[in-house]
């Protein structure tokens, strides 16, 4: 067995607020979320940033929900910038408006990256349930003209994975330097609209080739980041680097994670920072050293050569497809459970190839369905 070697946080990732405009079916907010109040106040962020940065962390990301809805973004932004912090908002765009931007920049924003949910105004509204398509256009505009990098983000799935190269050219039209296409996470809602959401395994091959032909087309005029899916992967993604290793989320009510999703992971004591310092959360916690290291695994991953790769892949989605967070991820060709994701890439395959929309009805991202889930 190793001894985990604890190195200090990399990455902050300060979810300011679940409060969004949108109403995105795979948003990646807890699906509670409506439960979940006491955002921090613009001290405590102050707190948690000088700490972590104390700490050694040297990035953060301003996310939510949609973090423009904070009105202490920029004292927050210039704080974290005197701190000596790279600094990323990762926002839809609902809110940067030509002023916000500017003081934005003022106060040393570094780096902003914008979602689009698909190319065209009729998807991209349908699926966040908002008319903001056009209004995105504007903000991409903006994003130039403040000289940032225009990074665009893309979530694919089954409803707009057939557009990607209308998605790429898009992002051309926008002089995008960055376009991220990041398949679906099943996590969150999107595990609620997993039969709706995820791909065919041939609308993925298409994808990908769409994806090499333009790289090769565009050359460096715009990098393309394309993510494939993991449930069509026969090895599961090393999440986060590995537990309690780089990445350290805090939540809105200062619940402090090792990924966005540990609070729905049974046996973990998730540490608060109004009680705990960011000193004590990522050395001493219960919840951060719970699956550091290598003791805690079962087999196959336990004697297995490449656990030192992929640390046994997702505890999320092991908890979320096997009822136990400690198992291996299914994805893995080796798990015994990997059965489960066949299943579901058949079933999906299913709904896709027949009219189910009102068997399967999507679930938004909207507080009453959150209040549903709370229970
Ligand atoms: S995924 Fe959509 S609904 Fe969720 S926080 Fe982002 S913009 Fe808002
Ligand atoms: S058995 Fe575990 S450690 Fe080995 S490849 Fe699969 S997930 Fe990774």
């Amino acid at each position: 067995m190793t001894q985990p070697v604890i190195n200090p946080p990399f990455w902050l990732l300060a979810e300011l607020t679940y409060r969004c405009p949108l109403h995105c079916v795979f948003c990646y907010n807890p699906v509670n979320y409506d439960s979940i109040k006491n955002e921090l106040d613009t001290d405590a962020w102050i707190r948690v940033m000088r700490e972590a940065r104390a700490l050694g962390a040297a990035q953060i990301g301003f996310s939510g929900g949609e973090p423009l809805l904070r009105d202490d973004l920029d004292i927050l932004v210039a704080e974290a910038r005197r701190l000596g912090f790279y600094t990323n908002l990762i926002t839809s765009g609902v809110g940067l408006n030509e002023k916000r931007i500017a003081s934005l920049k003022q106060a040393g924003l570094d780096h902003i990256q914008l979602s689009f949910q698909d190319s065209t105004q009729e998807m991209n509204d349908f699926l966040s349930s908002t008319k903001t398509f056009e209004l995105k256009k504007k903000v991409a505009a903006l994003i130039k003209k403040y000289d940032y990098p225009m990074v665009m983000n893309v979530v694919l799935h089954r409803h707009n994975i057939p557009h990607i190269d209308k998605i790429i050219e898009m992002a051309l039209d926008l002089s995008a330097e960055y376009l991220e296409l990041a398949n679906t996470q099943y996590y969150g809602w999107a595990m609620k609209n997993r039969q709706q959401l995820l791909p065919t395994r041939e609308q993925l091959v298409a994808a990908e080739a769409t994806v090499n032909a333009y790289r090769e087309k565009i050359g460096k005029q715009c990098k393309l980041l394309f993510v494939v899916p993991d449930y069509f992967e026969e090895r599961p993604k090393a999440c986060m680097n590995g537990w309690g290793s780089i990445f350290l989320d805090i939540a809105p009510d200062g619940a402090a994670l090792p990924c966005h999703n540990a609070r729905e992971l049974p046996g973990l004591n998730i540490p608060n920072v109004k009680e705990h310092s960011i000193q004590e959360i990522w050395y001493e916690s219960q919840a951060f050293n719970f699956f550091r290291g290598d003791s805690w695994m079962q087999e196959p991953c336990r004697s297995c050569s490449e656990k030192e790769k992929d640390f046994g892949g997702c505890r999320c989605q092991a908890f979320l497809l096997t009822g136990d967070p400690a198992a291996t991820d299914p994805v893995c060709a080796k798990s015994p459970n990997h059965h489960v994701v066949k299943l579901a890439i058949r079933e999906a395959a299913a709904v896709a190839n027949a009219d189910t929309s009102k068997e399967f009805p999507l679930v938004f991202r909207t507080d009453s369905n959150s209040k549903r889930f709370a229970g």
